[in-house]
């Protein structure tokens, strides 16, 4: 398949690309597909795929008390990638993250991947285990996603954990790395965060994709600092449509992100879902355009599952 860098060299305009959640345990891939059929008229050249961490579940027993359970709410990722290129003839773009995962660990679902023929890989920590808020390593894995880009960079050079290893095949991973337009919820200072940005970059990151924003100006401030440290490589923004009230507390809450003072007043003014949706996507609408306008390699939405606000904004705007 082909990698991302080439997709955006060989686009003549801004591309459309969308991510997905897989379903939770037990549910069906066919809600997979019900998300992204609606979206393919757009042409996507690429889908990313997240990948979800184990979390910890506690029950009551007898006596009052908990038993510790450990489980993956929505495992399927890598499947869900085979599933999507076999069906759709689109490069899908698996999640790989540090927790949870030793070295090892990570060579073998690596190899998964370059068997399969996936070509994309978007490289980065991940989230602490939910209940735990802090992020923890694996005790053989890594800290920090830039440790983890080098060994996939590694790997692109033949290079194995084991080195007694005869004749490896060099992998042929494209690796995206995550950037903050409004900086990493831990980093102190934008700049801060910048600075291990660019090291991801030289560590191999040949494409960054954002965290949602909802100010542009925000994104334009990025990339001008990020351009001014010598971060050359795309800036792939990520947009999401707000589709319900609630969301104006949750987005900043789990995103560590503002929402700008006009957007949020008219949520605040909206009484129902339905019209905070509406607000939403006009919002997005108008952020999308500007965004072509700028000359964004691609606009990156984050779906969630639910395609009908992100198809809304992308008739307007492809
Ligand atoms: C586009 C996108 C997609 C995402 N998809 C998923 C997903 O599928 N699954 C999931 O679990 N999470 C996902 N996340 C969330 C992400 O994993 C979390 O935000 C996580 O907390 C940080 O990951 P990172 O790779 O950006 O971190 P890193 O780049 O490792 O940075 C983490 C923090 O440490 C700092 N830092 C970086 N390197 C160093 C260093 N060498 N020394 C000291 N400090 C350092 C950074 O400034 C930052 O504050 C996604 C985020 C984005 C933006």
């Amino acid at each position: 398949m082909t990698k991302i860098v080439d997709h955006i060299a060989k686009a003549t305009k801004p591309l459309f690309s969308f991510e997905i959640l897989p379903p939770l345990k037990g549910e069906s891939i066919n809600s997979i597909f019900q998300g992204i059929e609606p979206l393919m008229e757009f042409k996507p050249p690429f889908i990313d795929v997240t990948y979800h961490r184990e979390e910890y579940i506690y029950k009551t027993r007898e006596h009052g008390l908990l038993e510790k359970k450990t489980t993956r709410k929505r495992p399927g990722t890598v499947g869900i990638c085979a599933a999507i290129m076999n069906r759709y003839n689109v490069d899908a773009v698996p999640h790989i993250i540090c927790g949870g995962f030793s070295k090892e660990e990570t060579e073998d679902a690596l190899i998964d991947l370059h068997f399969l023929g996936i070509d994309n890989v978007l490289a980065m920590r991940g989230d602490p285990i939910k209940t735990e808020g802090v992020f923890v390593p694996h005790p053989e894995g890594h800290a920090y996603a830039t440790h983890l880009i080098e060994q996939v960079s590694e790997m692109n050079k033949g290079k194995y954990l084991n080195e007694e290893m005869q004749n490896p095949v060099a992998t042929n991973f494209c690796i995206g790395v995550t950037g903050y337009p409004e900086k990493h919820y831990e980093s102190p200072n934008l700049s801060s965060d910048l600075k291990f940005l660019k090291q991801k970059v030289e560590m191999g990151g040949e494409f960054i994709v954002t965290q949602m924003f909802f100010d542009n100006a925000r994104y334009f401030e990025f990339v001008d600092k990020a351009r001014a440290m010598g971060i050359t490589v795309p800036i792939i923004p990520g947009l999401k449509p707000i589709t319900t009230r609630k969301q104006q507390n949750i987005l900043p809450r789990i995103f560590h992100i503002d929402l700008p003072e006009p957007l949020a007043e008219a949520l605040e003014k909206c009484e129902t879902d339905a019209q905070a949706r509406q607000v939403g996507i006009e919002w997005c609408i108008q952020q999308s355009k500007e965004l072509v306008q700028y000359g964004v390699p691609v606009l990156h939405f984050y779906s969630m599952g639910k395609s009908e606000a992100v198809k809304a904004v992308a008739k307007e705007v492809f």
